[in-house]
């Protein structure tokens, strides 16, 4: 049924070659499992694009020249911080993984050290702010929709302070939308909890039940043990994560390296996304500057065959390409229904980038996907 209109609609020979090529897919995987309904155009609006944030997109928001020749920490780079340097020193210790130092702190039960290490790397992180003009992560929350989400590996509290000023700059412009979900999978410095109320928030405010200030949520792991279900906003934030890359036909990694330490995070991941060969037609997206070939061994476990795209850049993503319509646009590679991208530029100031996606963004307001009203 999905071949019938590759001759009805005028393509060029590789887009001709790429239908035949799902629709050859297509029919394998009926074979290997015929009671597998296909993608049914209906539930579209179900979908999601997962978007999962390493260091590398951090950086990347702050390319700002303002920022030149300061990059923002990450991991290990907190080690040759003069404080952290002078605590280490005090413990007599010699490792260079910020990790395994946890992880030897903890067997010794120094507590106190842990939370001093903790509180240095918080202190440092949030030194680091947007600058004024309109950034990547600004523009992650306008051009990804309602069902879609943001998930950080991150510790800085940049994500945070784009969507408190997208919100406001919307509200200044009279758009009314809904902004895409975000969940910090390792933690971060804006967020707080009471453990023994299972609540959590933003650090600052208190906790709803008992009245008492949120505390800091963990933000080190031992590489040998990590146990993301013992604190209760990071178990949230799995949660959430499992949830979204279940449902997801749009994946994007920005940044994110998949380092040998976070196993157990990819372990997870890959189980909530399933079989590559289930998931052949998926849009699965890395943005790096690394080579193609490179990230297809990288990220083998989630890609079927070699089904990867690579962006060098952000605005070369299919989040910049198609605001708000990523979830068509990989819909249109099996269905053959292309969509025409609609580029937001590098160049775009704050106002016009509002003005440029205020139609989509106000057809998110009222409307889910394919234009039917939300209720
Ligand atoms: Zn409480």
């Amino acid at each position: 049924m999905m071949c019938n209109f590759i001759d009805s609609i005028n393509l060029t020979k590789s887009h001709k070659e790429q239908v035949a090529e799902w629709c050859e897919l297509v029919r394998r995987t009926q074979l290997l499992d015929p009671s597998k309904s296909l993608l049914n155009q209906a539930d579209a609006e179900e979908y999601s694009h997962v978007v999962i944030l390493g260091a590398g997109a951090s950086r990347a928001t702050l390319s700002h020249p303002a920022y030149r020749g300061h990059q923002i920490p990450v991991m290990n780079d907190f080690i040759n911080l003069p404080e952290i340097s002078e605590l280490l020193k005090k413990q007599n210790i010699v490792l260079t993984n910020i990790e395994e130092i946890y992880c030897y702190l903890e067997e010794k039960g120094e507590w106190n050290t842990i939370n001093e290490l903790e509180l240095i790397i918080s202190n440092e992180i949030q030194n680091y702010y947007l600058p004024d003009e309109i950034t990547i992560y600004d523009l992650l929350f306008l051009c990804l929709g309602p069902n879609d989400c943001i998930l950080s590996f991150n510790w800085d509290s940049l994500l945070l302070q784009a969507r408190d000023r997208v919100i406001a700059k919307l509200a200044s412009a009279s758009i009314k939308t809904k902004l895409p979900n975000f969940f910090f999978l390792h933690g971060n410095v804006t967020e707080g909890e009471c453990q023994s109320d299972s609540e959590y928030g933003r650090m600052g405010k208190i906790c709803g039940k008992c009245q008492r200030p949120f505390s800091p949520v963990k933000l080190i792991y031992p590489t040998s043990h990590k146990d993301y279900s013992s604190d209760f906003a990071i178990k949230n934030a799995w949660e959430a994560a499992r949830y979204f890359m279940s449902k997801a036909m749009a994946v994007t990694i920005f940044g994110y390296s998949a380092p040998k330490s976070d196993v157990a995070a990819i372990s997870l991941l890959e189980k909530a996304w399933g079989k590559p060969k289930e998931r052949f037609f998926a849009n699965f997206e890395i943005i790096d500057i690394k080579p193609h070939e490179e990230l297809v061994c990288c990220w083998k476990s989630f890609v079927f065959s070699e089904h990867l795209q690579s962006a060098k850049d952000f605005y070369d993503s299919t989040i910049a390409r198609f605001p708000r319509k990523t979830v068509e646009a990989a819909l249109g590679n099996v269905s053959g229904r292309w969509i025409d991208s609609s580029p937001v530029s590098q160049t775009m100031s704050w106002d016009e980038v509002l003005e440029f996606l205020r139609p989509v963004l106000a057809s998110n307001a009222l409307k889910n996907r394919f234009g039917r009203t939300a209720q």
